[in-house]
């Protein structure tokens, strides 16, 4: 499996499996994951940091919202 922008991931719940198949969207590199809340099987809330572009992506209500920092708050994809 190729590791990078995922789209398929985008608006489904965060697993921990996903963290395989995560990247950042800014610079394809590794995702840290922060745990704030989750369930048997899914990250309900928290955040992925990409420690490169210093940038926090959060998960809410186990979405991850992956969209670059300059794409956040934007409507109409
Ligand atoms: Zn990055």
């Amino acid at each position: 499996m190729i590791k990078g922008f995922c789209v398929l991931c985008y608006n489904k719940p965060m697993k921990r499996e996903l963290m395989e198949i995560l990247a950042c969207p800014v610079c394809k590199g590794d995702l840290e994951l922060t745990v704030g809340e989750e369930n048997e099987e899914e990250i309900v809330a928290g955040s992925l940091y990409c420690p490169k572009c210093q940038v926090h992506y959060p998960i809410k209500e186990t979405i991850p919202n992956l969209l670059p920092p300059d794409q956040q708050g934007q409507s109409g994809v």
